[in-house]
């Protein structure tokens, strides 16, 4: 004998409950079907309840349930049995009348008011679905389970409720309908189980019963990993144990209702969760073994709670303190959700309910109101709007280092942790965050335990010009791959240019994003950045490939907000060494990156470079570099029959200077990369340190136009062939470089012959050359292309991905 139970949205229509009728029907063995109200009914009846008792208009409600029985019994029974559907129900409709009147008249809404009107969903269903199966015997759950008061509800009574359903035994036949969720007490006044009680209808018949198994039949294909309307990635976990499905339904999986499992555990009885609108998926089994093998197996959460603080000096050591502010809950009816205590003894917090935290918080000033007075007690602190999340699995049990992931892995997502729970049976680690977080927190923990092998990255690209647009290329080509091999899944979640901007939480479509932003409403830089902030989502990395001092300025703000930054715009990081120092802490203060490898040689590896003699312990002593692939390519193809002037024109046409090369030509360009290099090799290098020889003198900077400065450049032709030829009669070359030796930082031009290491540097190439303590006689160089929107783009490309690298 089996025991199959039937949710509300089983049971939410005529299709759904033809669907519940096939499944019974294909049972070979006898069973018991035991069923929820019609999906809603129950909120609606409660709702009536609290409208009859404020003596406003409940009829509408009525009106609207009894309607929605009519149209499902019209279209299940069409005429036939329809009469003898009527007259079953009449009764139930007419009690249901009555108390509500009663309710309205009085003004009191009493339990056993509450119950008989909320316990009319069930009745109604039961029914209906009796009567669709042929030979189905109809049974009155009120007659079985039978409950006592318990504070705020009632509780089973279990002896009592397990001889009456033993004893039904003789009297079932092949199909046997029961409706859940009512029960009786000793007077024979209605009573019921609970909000979501019909699973424990269901576990008590099951267990009463002696069944081979109780089927749990819902909406979705098991007991998932998360709650799947937060999760969307959530899948079905085969197999639990009991104290695993305690837990995580304890803590909010609503798919089972958490009494539920205890009748079960019992008599050993295994419960499977099954989809009744996908019945070929294998569901969920619960039983007693333990899968040893993964460590957490489900996270659930319950919103709508507090944290309430006990807190004082004075609690140090002294026996009776929590014994007392338990008591003093508990005649409250107060439940307790979690405890902690640190072990210091100065606070104990619990979490309960946000609407008994009012009666809490009087109940505990009254009981240690000497206390208070003493001063031992500093009061009651209260953070309201807050959230418990658990992660349950029986193989966490001696696993070491799942707390470290879980807590590192919410920390830096600027997630604040409030109180931590672990229960000694390690079965179960539970937190306490700000409702707020709870979306974040949960997809969070739920990739990094579930799909640990898979990330995802929210990207939020700002500029979509050659760098941007060439990055957008990459990461269209890359991101299957990313997925397949690296389980990395990145999301254009944000896009933007200087006018307009674009967002999706779920990713744009890469191909098009574009176009689309080309259509796209105007925003500011300020409400793209805001925007990224509320949507609060785990790795959320903010891309600059702008040249744009305004962007540079989010930076900190996007850092406090556990948002990454990887970035090809040098302003931030060559602007005050204050403000580089500042961006560079908050990084790691939060946990989160600043990344601006393509600052200097592009795709190159230098600061990483640098980064990791740095770390290891080396000191870099010299620094010699040519950092301007555009003011080498000019350097190497001025000559005697072409001018300065030409070259530097070919060198803005080839795309390898700024749009306005005067920026290369000032020496700005070089400069900033020398103070991102020296600052990264830990000298507090300033600007004003610098002493630096522009590639062009100042005095041909003063024309407005573009146009303009590359026609009074020709004027400089000759003095720049003069220096070039000089240089060249003495069989060397001239190089526009950047050193930082024996505490002097320089910009300008230098001489050098064949034996020089940058003699040979062909094109737009870059150079570093790098002494320090392990690399002195012989020094680091690291050569290569060092500027164009490919290897620039892919060196962002990399810092994104060194994101989640971790
Ligand atoms: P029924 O009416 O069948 O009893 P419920 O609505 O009580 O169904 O419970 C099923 C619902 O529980 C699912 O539709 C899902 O939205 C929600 N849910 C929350 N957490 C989980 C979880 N971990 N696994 C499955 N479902 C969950
Ligand atoms: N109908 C009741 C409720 O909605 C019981 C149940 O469905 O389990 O809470
Ligand atoms: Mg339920």
């Amino acid at each position: 004998m089996k025991v199959l139970k039937f949710g509300g949205t089983s049971m939410g229509s005529a299709s759904a409950i033809r669907q519940v009728q096939a499944i019974v029907k294909s049972q070979s063995e006898p069973v018991v079907v035991v069923v929820s109200a019609v999906g809603g009914i129950t909120d609606r009846l409660v709702l009536a309840a609290n409208t009859a008792v404020r003596g406003e208009d409940y009829q509408n409600i009525i009106e609207e349930v009894v309607k929605k029985h009519a149209t499902i019994a019209q279209e299940l029974f069409e005429d036939n049995g329809q009469a003898d559907l009527h007259s079953s129900c009449q009764d139930v409709w007419q009690e249901l009348r009555q108390v509500l009147k009663g309710v309205y008249l009085t003004r009191e809404l009493s339990t056993k008011s509450y119950d008989t009107i909320v316990g009319v969903g069930e009745r109604l269903s039961s029914v209906f679905l009796s009567q669709l199966i042929d030979g189905a015997k109809l049974f009155d759950s009120r007659r079985f389970i039978m409950t006592e008061a318990n504070g705020k509800g009632h509780h089973v009574k279990y002896n009592e409720t397990m001889q009456a359903i033993g004893e039904l035994k003789f009297s079932l036949s092949k199909v046997n309908v029961f409706p859940g969720f009512i029960a009786a007490n000793a007077d024979g006044e209605n009573t019921t189980l609970g909000r979501g009680g019909s699973d424990y209808s269901a576990a008590l018949l099951a267990a009463g019963l002696e069944a081979k198994a109780l089927e749990i039949w819902t909406d979705v294909d098991g007991f998932m990993s998360a709650d799947p309307r937060v999760i969307k990635r959530a899948y079905c976990i085969e197999h639990l144990s009991y104290a695993e499905a305690m837990e995580l339904s304890h803590f909010g999986a609503k798919v089972i209702y958490p009494p539920t499992i205890i009748p079960a555990l019992q008599k050993q009885i295994p419960i499977k969760v099954k989809n009744t609108f996908n019945a070929s998926a294998r569901g969920t089994l619960i039983d007693d073994q333990k899968d040893e093998q993964q460590r957490v197996k489900g996270l659930s959460s319950i919103k709508d709670v507090a944290l309430l603080t006990l807190q004082g000096n004075g609690m140090i050591g002294i026996t009776g303190i929590s014994m007392r502010m338990f008591s003093a809950l508990a005649s409250h009816n107060i439940n307790i959700i979690l405890i902690s205590q640190a072990s210091s003894e100065s606070s104990i917090s619990v979490v309960l309910a946000n609407e008994d935290v009012e009666v809490a918080r009087l109940a505990l000033i009254k009981e240690f109101d000497k206390e208070i007075a003493r001063r031992e007690i500093n009061g009651v602190s209260i953070d309201k709007d807050m959230a418990v999340v658990a992660i349950v699995g029986e193989g966490m049990k001696h696993a070491p280092g799942v707390s470290g992931k879980l807590f590192s892995d919410i920390g830096r997502n600027g997630i604040n942790i409030y109180a931590i729970a672990q229960g000694a049976s390690e079965l179960n680690i539970s937190f306490v965050i700000h409702a707020r977080d709870l979306r974040k927190c949960l997809n969070v923990v739920h990739e990094s335990f579930f799909l640990s092998a898979y990330q995802a990255i929210h990207l939020y690209l700002v500029g979509v010009g050659t760098v941007g647009k060439n990055l957008l290329q990459k990461i269209t080509r890359q991101s299957e791959r990313l997925l397949k091999t690296e389980h990395l899944s990145i999301r254009l979640a944000g896009l933007a240019n200087s006018k307009q901007m674009i967002f999706n939480d779920r990713g744009l479509e890469l191909e098009s994003a574009l176009e689309v932003l080309q259509e796209a409403s105007p925003g500011t830089i300020d409400q793209f950045v805001e925007q990224i902030i509320a949507n609060n989502h785990s790795n959320s990395v903010f891309v600059d490939c702008t040249a744009s001092a305004l962007v540079a300025e989010k930076y900190q703000r996007l850092l406090e907000n556990n948002v990454s930054v990887v970035t090809a715009n040098k302003i931030a990081g060559s602007s005050s060494y204050a403000r580089y120092e500042q961006l560079k802490k908050t990084a790691r203060q939060k946990g989160v990156k600043y990344l601006f490898e393509t600052n200097v040689g592009a795709g190159l590896p230098i600061i990483n470079t640098i980064n990791g003699m740095v770390q290891s312990g080396d000191r870099i002593l010299q620094l010699e570099a040519v950092l301007s692939g555009t003011l080498n390519y000019i350097v190497n193809n001025v000559s005697a029959d072409r001018p300065l002037s030409e070259v530097v024109l070919e060198a803005k046409e080839l795309g390898y200077s700024e749009p306005d090369p005067r920026i290369d030509l000032k020496g700005t360009d070089v400069l900033r990369k020398l103070l991102i290099l020296a600052r990264e090799s830990e000298y507090a290098l300033e600007e004003q340190h610098v002493e630096i020889k522009p590639f062009v003198p100042a005095e041909y900077f003063t024309d407005e136009a573009v146009e303009g400065f590359l026609e009074r450049l020709k004027a400089y032709d000759a003095t720049f062939e003069a220096m070039r030829a000089e240089a060249d009669a003495k069989g060397k070359v001239i190089r526009y470089a950047a050193s930082l030796k024996e505490g002097r930082a320089r910009v300008g031009f230098i001489e050098v012959d064949a034996h020089h290491p940058f003699y040979n540097l062909a094109d737009s190439n870059n150079k570093v050359i790098l002494r320090s303590d392990y690399y002195y006689e012989h020094p680091m160089e690291i050569k290569g292309y060092g500027a164009g929107a490919d290897v620039t783009a892919a060196g962002v490309f990399a810092d994104i991905i060194k994101v989640v690298n971790l």
